[in-house]
């Protein structure tokens, strides 16, 4: 049975970026459905879960024991041979840095806020497509717990993550580059002592075109992975990790370890979409590469990403102008302005370590380039 309901945002996708855009929009008094095809948030886990105190206070999200694994006062970074740039902001200040999050708990805590917000929220809904209608209105075409249900909205919130649909659906140019595409594995492990600090690891020869690391993640456990590009090697991520962990400066420190999960994913290295609208759809978070290109981080953006697109929403839908691409835009040209000028930035940045051919210079330039992003100093230390 097909039924009609009437939401002013309908929003694809509950990770951080689709709840915040969600909650923020109901928040400024719109009718906001969020659905998610999954049964149950973050999972399976695809994510390390590292975020800044900072993301969590400008997002409104205040840190605790529901989904903090372990506080994080600061940083390792290491070159190929283990020499290491350590910045502990434990000299600097005393309440933490950042966190690592359990992104089950997360994803389910920011839903939640969302709901309290007086969002809706189907789970177990995917959203298959989407039929415009001469008033500027659209239907959405949903599965929800396996049967076809439709309802009518003015702009769908792409939040679908890096294989995003619904930026298809748009016709935006949301295919991404094998070369800018890391191809990520990560182990959940015991018996290995680390510090409240995040360890990271450059160089070619442990992870090619990415980097490794060793994150903490409280109660004993720990998570060491990596990101490589396969368009530079011909071996997969499971070699490098494997290598990594048995023939690096780490292969002591490790040596005993257990395997408790064994987690992946694909983070986009990539430039943010040049466009990121079209007629009743705008994209948040992943979906529209809002991923740091250096330290592939995508929660802080995804938050602020979903702040910047609940707002824009709060203030365009009220004005009951038709949701066309060229309205729209505006929501592009503010994220340009307070996150996205930063991120192309560091996208350049980034593109051109790559291009340099000599792998010792490479590597020594991108080990520079983190030690001194993680910097107290660093002029892109809230990206
Ligand atoms: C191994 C790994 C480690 C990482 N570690 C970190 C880290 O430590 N710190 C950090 O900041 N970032 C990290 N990232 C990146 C981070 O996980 C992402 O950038 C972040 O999750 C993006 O949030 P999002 O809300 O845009 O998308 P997602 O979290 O991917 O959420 C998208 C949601 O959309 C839903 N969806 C998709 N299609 C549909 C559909 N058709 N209908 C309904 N629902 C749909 C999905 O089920 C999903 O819940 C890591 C990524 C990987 C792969």
């Amino acid at each position: 049975m097909v039924q009609t309901v009437e939401y002013d945002v309908v929003v694809v996708g509950s990770g951080p970026a689709g709840s915040t855009t969600a909650r923020v929009a109901a928040e400024r008094g719109l009718r906001v459905l969020l659905v998610d095809r999954r049964q149950e948030l973050g999972s399976p886990i695809q994510c390390s879960g590292a975020v800044s105190d900072n993301a969590l206070n400008e997002a409104g999200v205040r840190p605790n024991d529901e989904f903090v694994s372990t506080p994080i006062y600061g940083f390792v970074t290491y070159d190929t041979h283990g020499n290491a740039t350590t910045m502990d902001y434990r000299l600097y200040r005393e309440t933490p840095l950042g966190y690592v999050v359990d992104r089950r708990r997360f994803d389910r805590y920011l839903m939640t806020m969302a709901e309290r917000a007086g969002v809706e929220v189907w789970l177990k809904t995917d959203a298959k497509g989407y039929t415009p209608h001469e008033d500027g209105t659209v239907d959405v075409h949903l599965n929800r717990f396996g049967f076809p249900q439709q309802v009518r909205t003015r702009v769908i919130v792409g939040a679908d993550g890096l294989q995003s649909q619904v930026g298809k659906w748009g016709g935006l140019r949301t295919h991404i580059k094998l070369s800018e595409l890391a191809s990520c594995l990560q182990l959940v492990i015991d018996h290995v002592e680390t510090d409240g600090l995040l360890e990271i690891v450059a160089g070619h020869e442990w992870a090619p075109g990415g980097y490794a690391w060793l994150f903490p993640k409280g109660h004993g456990y720990a998570e060491v992975g990596l990101g490589v590009i396969r368009t530079i090697t011909d071996k997969d991520a499971r070699w490098h990790l494997d290598h990594f962990m048995q023939n690096s400066f780490m292969a002591e420190r490790l040596k005993n370890c257990r395997i408790l999960e064994v987690q992946g994913g694909g983070v986009p290295l990539a430039a943010p979409l040049k466009k990121q609208v079209a007629d009743n759809i705008i994209l948040v978070g992943d979906a529209a590469r809002h991923v740091n290109p250096i330290t592939g981080g995508g929660i802080h953006t995804a938050l602020r990403g979903g702040i910047i697109a609940g707002t824009f929403l709060g203030d365009f839908i009220p004005t009951g102008e038709r949701p066309t691409a060229e309205a729209l835009t505006c929501y592009h040209e503010r994220w340009l302005d307070e996150l996205g000028h930063a991120m192309w930035k560091l996208y350049e940045i980034k593109t051109d370590i790559f291009r340099e051919q000599s792998i010792p210079r490479r590597d020594q330039r991108l080990y520079d380039t983190l030690a001194s992003y993680f910097s107290p100093h660093s002029e892109f230390r809230k990206v």
